[in-house]
């Protein structure tokens, strides 16, 4: 059956499939250590579990405006001005199922053929494919250790074009933790300005941050930059809401009225008990955030320093996020038993079926020389994994 050309242009999320790839083995009785999912292992908190439980009992079970509750635009408000110094009006605000879906439905607005779309790389993986999407064309901009894997205004000017539409702004950033400080965006602020393109700043990983290090957004520049910002966010990682899917865009009146006018005819409303839930993890207490940001930066701490000691690997410190970017590039050209390897989709592939292990290519972030490891599993899990990445690396030669 013949498919639409939009869908040939994509693939399926990298990242979701080896995770999937992953649980099937461990279905079938193999032993596997997933490093795969970008999503925390742990729970997610009581008191927002118990604000789901109580919208079901109380029967808030039934359509909700398209664009979000008020309780949760006014939550998404006060977390933005609480956290970031933002302020927003409702008409600002709209909820979305994930922040993927975010993104989608952002792109979807404001993007279409002939439209440009700057992409820093190393990117998250569904970058180019949102805006493939959408018709336009996603120019990818690589980002190299010496600047700390970020885009330098110098590099994004020379990569402005006529169609050139916007810029994916991703600070702590999937895959290389890689952070912006303030001074920083300042510069980036600076050209985006003086081209009239617009700034998407993805602040999912934001409160997953270490060493003490505070976060700023792309809007915290100045107020005309705000006003060319769109800030996404949501609940997944930093309350370990993965399955609820909530997302949320804040911007320009007109562009999230576009977006909510969108949802009105493909989603409806997010779902409105992950609502519920969402306005107690956004406004309610926060205690639970820095537990597992603390729990993150000891797993970064002892991961970093463990992958440091293989021959073959260097790994940066990632200032924040919870992956790991190692090079592994020093391996390509060896081999074990018959299998050569050439590039990170063969390490991928030797990693899990000689170690049992599950890593995501740097290919697919759009680094060939880099492979990820998410470390949003237990430490014993992470313990394991290396030890037996360490012995396999070992019989390459
Ligand atoms: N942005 C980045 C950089 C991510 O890593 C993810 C993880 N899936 C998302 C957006 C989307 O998160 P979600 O759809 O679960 O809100
Ligand atoms: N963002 C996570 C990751 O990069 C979840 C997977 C996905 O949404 O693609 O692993």
């Amino acid at each position: 059956m013949k498919l639409a050309t939009r869908v040939t242009k994509i693939k399926p999320s990298p990242t979701l499939a080896v995770t999937m790839r992953a649980r099937a083995l461990q279905a079938q009785g193999k032993d596997i250590i997933g490093f795969g999912a970008g999503e925390p292992d742990f729970d997610t908190p009581e008191n927002i579990k118990q604000a789901a439980i109580k919208a079901i009992q109380e029967g808030f079970t039934k359509y909700t405006p398209v664009g979000g509750i008020d309780e949760l635009k006014d939550a998404i408000i006060t977390k933005l001005k609480r956290d970031n110094g933002l302020t927003y009006k409702r008409s600002q605000i709209v909820a979305s199922c994930g922040a993927k879906h975010t993104l989608y439905n952002i792109a979807q607005a404001l993007f279409e053929k002939g439209d440009e779309v700057i992409i820093p790389s190393p990117y998250w993986v569904s970058y180019p494919d949102i805006v493939l999407l959408a018709g336009a064309k996603p120019v990818i901009v690589n980002t190299t250790a010496s600047t700390g894997f970020k885009l330098t205004p110098e590099k994004l000017e020379k990569a402005i074009r006529k169609k050139t539409r916007a810029v994916v702004i991703n600070s702590p950033s999937n895959p290389t933790g890689a952070t912006y400080s303030l001074k920083e965006l300042e510069g980036l602020a600076e050209v985006i300005l003086s081209k009239g393109i617009l700034a998407i700043s993805d602040d999912i990983y934001e409160r997953i941050l270490y060493d003490g290090l505070v976060f700023h957004n792309m809007a915290n520049v100045s107020e005309a930059m705000k006003d060319r910002c769109i800030v996404v966010n949501g609940v997944s990682k930093a309350y370990a809401m993965t399955g609820w899917r909530i997302g949320y865009a804040a911007g320009p009146e007109n562009i999230i009225s576009a977006v909510t006018e969108m949802q009105s005819q493909s989603t409806s409303n997010a779902t409105s008990i992950s609502q519920k839930a969402s306005v107690e993890a956004l406004a309610g207490d926060q205690k639970t955030v820095s537990v597992m940001a603390a729990e993150f930066e000891k797993r970064r701490n002892y991961i970093v320093g463990q992958l440091n000691e293989i021959k073959g690997m260097s790994c940066m410190k990632p200032p924040g996020a919870f992956y790991v970017f190692p090079r592994v590039s020093r391996l390509y050209g060896t081999g074990y038993g018959g299998r050569k390897i050439a590039h990170s989709v063969d390490l991928s592939e030797f990693l899990l079926e000689e170690a049992g292990v599950a890593v995501v290519p740097g290919s697919a972030f759009g680094n060939d020389h880099h492979i990820r490891l998410s470390y949003a599993t237990s430490m014993k899990n992470i313990e394991e994994g290396v030890r037996r990445i360490k012995a396999v690396v070992k019989k390459l030669a």
